[in-house]
């Protein structure tokens, strides 16, 4: 299984930049998860083979350019761009987003071939077919209703955090999974500002550390994600002096393979 943190953000060379400004994964260039920098970032091959993407919450950094993405595709797409989330998510992407004042309501728009855009619900807790993959998703503790996920592709799993503070269900979901392969966790705010992580509902790297003790594989890579840009040399100093074995941050636009 392939997977590629989008990067957000371009040096003077275009090429990409360390910090992380907004969130995508591609796997296995066929879906994403969340939509951040989609319409930035993937390459034209990856525009033609991303159809199915997930957005685990409606907060800006994780839908800013889905929009533009299907806005880019609409004339070319020979099957709808199929957006997964759950009820609840699928609602406030409609009312503030695909509203036909921020965006057009893609989703009852047709191209002549097709629909452009299709929603499917995710049910928290039930497996459901995204592509190649299969994805379980459970609630986790973030401001707005948000999920955690894990995806397998029947012989890897990987397991995506997605924002949140600590949490249970999400571990519950990963200790399940027996080929778990690598975890992406979120690592927002430096130890010293918990109370701020808290309140917003996000991690510390002492946070990361609490919340990985609640997992039971000890064989997975663990990747560090959504480092706040202003504060990633401190956080990147934070997740190495945990001292935990295979406790990375992961590098926006490299590719990863398990
Ligand atoms: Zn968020
Ligand atoms: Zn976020």
């Amino acid at each position: 299984m392939k997977i590629q943190l989008l990067p957000s953000t371009f040096d003077e060379h275009g090429r990409a930049t360390p910090e992380q400004r907004l969130t995508c994964f591609l796997i296995d260039d066929r879906v994403a998860v969340d939509a951040g920098s989609i319409a930035l970032a993937a390459t034209d091959a990856q525009r033609q083979t991303v159809r199915d993407i997930i957005v685990t919450h409606p907060h800006m950094d994780h839908m800013a350019t889905l929009p533009i993405f299907i806005d880019d595709m609409f004339a070319l797409l020979k099957e709808p761009i199929r957006v997964y989330a759950t009820e609840e998510v699928i609602g406030l992407l409609q009312r503030d987003v695909f509203n036909w004042t921020v965006y057009p309501r893609f989703s009852e728009l047709a191209n002549g071939t097709c629909k452009v855009m299709e929603y499917v619900p995710i049910h928290v807790g039930e497996e459901l077919e995204v592509a190649h993959l299969k994805v379980t998703a459970v609630a986790v503790n973030h401001i707005v209703p948000t999920i955690g996920l894990v995806a397998s592709d029947g012989k890897t799993g990987v397991a995506f955090s997605s924002d949140t503070a600590t949490t249970e269900e999400f571990w519950q979901l990963v200790n399940r999974m027996p080929d778990v392969a690598a975890l992406f966790i979120e690592a927002s705010f430096p130890n010293s500002m918990s109370q701020l992580a808290d309140v917003s509902g996000h991690l510390t790297p002492e946070g990361v550390a609490a919340e990985l003790r609640k997992l039971t594989h000890n064989h997975l890579d663990v990747l560090a994600v959504h480092l706040k840009p202003s504060y990633r040399h401190i956080l990147v100093e934070e997740l190495n002096a945990l001292g935990i074995p295979r406790l990375s941050a992961m590098e926006p636009g490299r590719e990863y393979e398990w």
